[in-house]
């Protein structure tokens, strides 16, 4: 769909994927006015897809459209979008458990100008493809770098939106994660160095005793749907949950007298991932595989994914066949 002030959002429609060209002077290239969303569409033993929060996935995207002065979508012609995608393209949704459908709907300022100010035209669209498998029931633990010198947001900046300036400014630390023996980033504050914030495109969580500890959203960090999804779950398990800072000197004190038992990243893309090993310059300490908790929170988010467990909290919405 396209947008300007004369016509508002229209020109919806579906076409087969294909390449689309876009001016050299489209202001999405230049300045970076683009956001996005990455949500997912599970098989049903009943046949059914469901797509999982598809209508927070769209209060995100736009939250992140105003942050980024673009027009927002309304919620229900994001989800419609979504939808229409999945009708055309449902026969891509695996049917094994374990595997899933990426769906990503992303706007980008289309206007044709040189000049540095918010574009007058955008352009929305879905795109999708199946999902490499979530984790499995022994997910491999990854190993974080926590770097000292790139920060991927500050105060009063767009890391609490999907824009994808702030992917572009991360490959720089996730580049250095790799050469240290690493998986993914463990980013910390813009201020101190001293406060995890999140992982890569995950959020972070740690078991401390008998509670669940993330760190809270303090105008820096990504609002993970998967994040929201595992506080609750945990909740309705009775496990005890906290939002509180966590830095990084006490995670290692904690992984070492044993007070932090586990601790593990979630997002949209791998569901839940075991922290195994964190890495800095001058030190790095193990935090051990996949403990019960994990497996716990991971094996309840995925039975309601997969449709094997009643849908108690409404996260799901079914897209039927054509
Ligand atoms: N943090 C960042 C920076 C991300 O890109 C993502 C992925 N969207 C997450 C956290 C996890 O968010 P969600 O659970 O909504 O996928």
């Amino acid at each position: 769909a396209r947008w300007d002030a004369a016509h508002g959002w229209h020109d919806a429609r579906s076409r087969p994927l294909a390449e689309f060209s876009l001016h050299p002077a489209t202001m999405a290239f230049h300045y970076g006015q683009t956001v996005f969303e990455g949500l997912k569409a599970f098989w049903r033993p009943d046949g059914q897809r469901a797509l999982f929060r598809p209508e927070d996935h769209a209060r995100r995207f736009a939250r992140s459209a105003r942050r980024m002065a673009m027009p927002e979508l309304p919620e229900a012609d994001f989800v419609a979008a979504v939808e229409a995608l999945l009708r055309v393209d449902g026969a891509w949704v695996p049917r094994t458990r374990g595997h899933s459908f990426y769906v990503r709907p992303f706007m980008l300022a289309a206007e044709t100008h040189l000049s540095n100010r918010p574009a007058e035209e955008y352009l929305f669209a879905v795109i999708g493809s199946p999902a490499r498998p979530a984790a499995g029931a022994e997910p491999k633990p990854i190993r974080l770098w926590a770097s000292p010198e790139y920060v991927r947001a500050a105060d009063g900046g767009t890391g609490t939106i999907k824009c994808g300036g702030n992917y572009g400014g991360s490959y720089v630390a996730q580049r250095e994660a790799v050469a240290h023996g690493c998986d993914q980033v463990v980013w910390l504050d813009a201020r101190e160095r001293r406060y995890v914030e999140e992982v890569g495109g995950s959020n972070l969580f740690f078991v401390e005793g008998d509670r669940l500890v993330t760190p809270p959203l303090s105008g820096t960090l990504l609002a993970g749907i998967t994040r929201d999804s595992i506080l609750r779950l945990a909740g309705r398990l009775g496990i005890e949950v906290a939002e509180e800072p966590v830095a990084l000197d006490d995670w290692e004190r904690g992984c070492r007298d044993g007070r932090i038992t586990e601790v593990f990243a979630c997002g949209t893309a791998r569901a839940i991932a075991p922290v195994g090993h964190v890495v800095t310059p001058d030190r790095d300490w193990p935090t051990g595989p996949a403990g019960p908790v994990t497996r716990r929170l991971l094996k309840a988010l995925l039975d309601i994914q997969y449709g094997e467990t009643p849908d108690e909290f409404g996260w799901l919405r079914l897209v039927g066949t054509d």
